[in-house]
């Protein structure tokens, strides 16, 4: 590759939305100049990202769909007073397929173990010196420093080989029957093959703190539990994503993507809805020019701000109405409701009438403290 080539967009950072941009790039408009930069060696880092199928649309499914690592047809939720098996198709990525795939067709145009030092919106300066120019140079380095979340979802899962199959062919989406410990706890399930299985325990936590060595013996204990035998664990992920109830967008002048913006699900941490508009939204523009990608980006941005702040009000409920040891109560009467609904809910596509059905009737929380919640901390 030619450092001194003058490109139409350079990335910086090459995991989720550094890379969904940089495909959608490369696959939709294959005569543009797009570099990825990413200072770790391995794209993706090392993550299992899921989304729901109607999180997003018809034509974000198309382009997406090639970098999909297993789907499955639905999944089932189970809390102590629910058990429910949902149809909606649920898709999984994994980094390290995402990294093959995007190394194996456009290795050209990917810097991989490279820093960028700092950049500008129309240059980035890499850590052996290098200069390089672009029409328009993105951020998405990932998670900035977040300022006093309310509470966090962290979560340790593993990747399991086991010594015999199992016979688990949906995703095990939730189950909140486990010992509520550290706030609302549920175990996650992806069956990967017959024999391996993703098992993941995440808590609504009020800390950061993650007991990695505790938490991966309750995972194995809850394995045993199910009648699983364990050969060998393949490989350990774990996270803890800030749960916010307000925003304030950056004001430098940078092309925010993913989670360098702030803008993700704020109920549920994650960002991969909103990155896909973004995404969409850059791309459906003809032309790589600073200003009209900025205002592509905030348009897509504003037209979210209702949803955030429904999702603000949401985690305050949850994390100051509710004691952490029946916060779990507040999920269960929510997957309770109309699937169409649940599904608006993880696309941040509520409607009026949805946000009214999530807070109408009797809430599983002292109404009082709810009450006192809408009015902030
Ligand atoms: C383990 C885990 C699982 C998650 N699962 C889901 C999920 O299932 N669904 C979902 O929607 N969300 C999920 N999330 C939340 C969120 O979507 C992810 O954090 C997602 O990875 C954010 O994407 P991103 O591209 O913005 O940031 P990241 O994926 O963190 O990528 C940022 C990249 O930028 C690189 N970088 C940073 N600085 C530089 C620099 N100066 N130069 C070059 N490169 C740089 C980093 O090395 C990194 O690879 C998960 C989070 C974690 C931690």
């Amino acid at each position: 590759m030619n450092e001194q080539a003058q490109f139409d967009c350079i990335i910086v950072g090459g995991g989720l939305a550094g890379s969904l941009l940089f495909f959608a790039l490369k696959s939709q408009k294959p005569e543009s100049k797009v570099l990825l930069i990413e200072r770790d060696t391995l794209i993706g880092g090392n993550h299992t990202w899921c989304f729901h199928e109607s999180d997003i649309s018809c034509s974000q499914y198309h382009w997406i769909r090639k970098l999909i690592s297993k789907s499955w047809s639905g999944y089932d939720v189970y809390f102590p007073n629910l058990d429910r098996s949902i149809d909606s198709p649920y898709h999984a990525i994994k980094s390290s397929d995402l990294h093959n795939k995007l190394t194996q067709h456009y290795a050209d145009d990917i810097l991989l173990d490279m820093e960028v030092v700092t950049f500008d919106k129309g240059s980035v300066t890499l850590r052996n010196g290098h200069c390089l120019k672009a029409a328009c140079v993105v951020d998405a380095r990932g998670w900035p420093q977040v300022k006093s979340p309310l509470g966090y979802q962290k979560f340790v899962g593993l990747d399991l080989k086991l010594k015999k199959n199992h016979d688990l062919q949906r995703v095990l989406l939730k189950d909140a029957r486990v010992k509520q410990i550290d706030g609302y706890r549920f175990i996650y399930i992806l069956p990967w093959a017959n024999n391996e299985l993703l098992i993941e325990d995440t808590y609504y936590s009020n800390s950061p703190i993650l007991d990695m060595e505790e938490i991966k013996a309750r995972i194995l204990a809850y394995a045993q539990n199910m009648g699983l035998e364990v050969q060998d664990i393949l490989r350990v992920e774990s996270g803890c994503l800030p749960l916010v109830d307000s925003f304030s967008p950056s004001s430098d002048d940078h092309l925010r993507l993913g989670a360098s913006s702030l803008e993700y699900q704020p109920v549920t941490g994650y960002s991969f809805p909103q990155t896909f508009k973004r995404v969409q939204a850059l791309v459906e523009l003809n032309h790589f020019n600073y200003e009209d990608w900025k205002q592509a980006l905030m348009e897509s941005a504003q037209k979210d701000r209702g949803q955030r702040m429904y999702f603000h009000l949401l985690n305050r409920m949850l994390f100051l109405a509710a004691d952490p040891k029946n916060r779990y109560r507040v999920l269960e009467r929510f997957y309770k409701l109309p699937l169409p609904l649940i599904e608006r809910f993880y696309s941040g596509k509520l409607r009026g009438s949805d946000q009214l059905r999530i807070l109408i009737g009797r809430p599983p929380v002292s109404v009082l403290r709810a009450i006192k919640s809408l009015f902030g901390r």
